[in-house]
C-alpha cells in the first residue's frame, strides 16, 4: 500500500461522505476483477448497469438493436435511488460515515474530487457531493495528475475490452445477459493480469 496523501487523508477522516450518496460510481473492469477477487464476491453482489443519456465506447451491448450500458456501483436499497448510498458506505455506531472498501475502493472513488483537463488539474467543488471547499493547497499536483494518468490507462484497458465484445455482440447477432457480459469482463482482465 503506498503512503497517503493529505486528500486523503481528509477523506478518510470525514464521516459525512456525501460523495458516496450523491454520485453514480461508474466501474471499469479492473475495479470489478480486484473487488471480486479480493473479497470473493460475485459481480452481481455490487456491480449494476443502466442506460446513461450520453456516453462513449465505454458502453456495452446486450443485443445488436438493444440499447447500451454503462456499469456501476450498486447503491443500498431507499425508496429513491437518486441519492440512495453506495452499497459498501458503512455507520458507525456514532453515526460515521466509513468506506467499506477503503484500498480497494474504484478508481472513481480514488480520484474524486480532482479531475484533469487537458494539462490541467482541476478539483471539483460540487456542493451537494462534497462537505468541504476543495484548494490546491490540499493536493500533490504532480501526484494526482500521476493517478489521473493510471485511471485513464485503466479505462483504456477497459475500453479495449468492452469494443471487442460490442464487436462479437453484432457480428454474432446473439442476445447475451448481464452475467455473461461479466464473466467476459473477469476474464479477460484477470488474462492481462496474468500477463502483466
Ligand atoms: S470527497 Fe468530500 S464528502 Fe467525500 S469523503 Fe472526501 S471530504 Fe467527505
Ligand atoms: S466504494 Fe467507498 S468511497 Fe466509493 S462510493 Fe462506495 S463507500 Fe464511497
Amino acid at each position: 500500500m503506498t503512503a497517503r496523501s493529505h486528500r486523503e487523508k481528509i477523506c478518510l477522516a470525514c464521516g459525512q461522505k456525501s460523495c458516496c450518496s450523491y454520485y453514480v460510481v461508474h466501474l471499469t473492469g479492473w475495479d470489478v476483477c480486484r473487488i471480486t477477487q479480493a473479497l470473493q464476491l460475485f459481480p452481481a453482489d455490487f456491480v449494476r448497469y443502466y442506460e446513461p443519456q450520453t456516453g462513449g465506447e465505454e458502453l456495452f451491448r446486450l443485443s445488436p438493436e438493444g440499447p447500451r450500458y454503462a456499469l456501476m456501483l450498486a447503491k443500498g436499497e431507499l425508496p429513491e435511488a437518486l441519492g440512495a448510498p453506495c452499497v459498501f458506505l458503512l455507520r458507525t455506531n456514532d453515526g460515521q460515515a466509513r468506506c467499506g472498501l477503503h484500498d480497494l475502493r474504484p478508481l472513481q472513488c480514488q480520484i474524486y474530487p480532482v479531475f484533469v483537463e487537458g494539462d490541467t488539474v482541476m478539483l471539483i467543488n460540487d456542493a451537494p457531493g462534497c462537505v468541504r471547499i476543495w484548494s490546491y493547497g490540499d493536493i500533490d499536483l504532480d501526484a494526482e495528475q500521476a493517478r489521473w494518468d493510471r485511471l485513464k490507462a485503466f479505462e483504456t484497458e477497459h475500453i479495449a475490452i468492452v469494443r471487442e465484445w460490442n464487436r462479437r455482440i453484432l457480428q454474432e447477432g446473439a442476445t447475451r445477459c448481464f452475467e455473461d457480459f461479466c464473466a467476459y469482463l473477469l476474464n479477460h482482465c484477470r488474462a492481462q493480469e496474468d500477463a502483466a
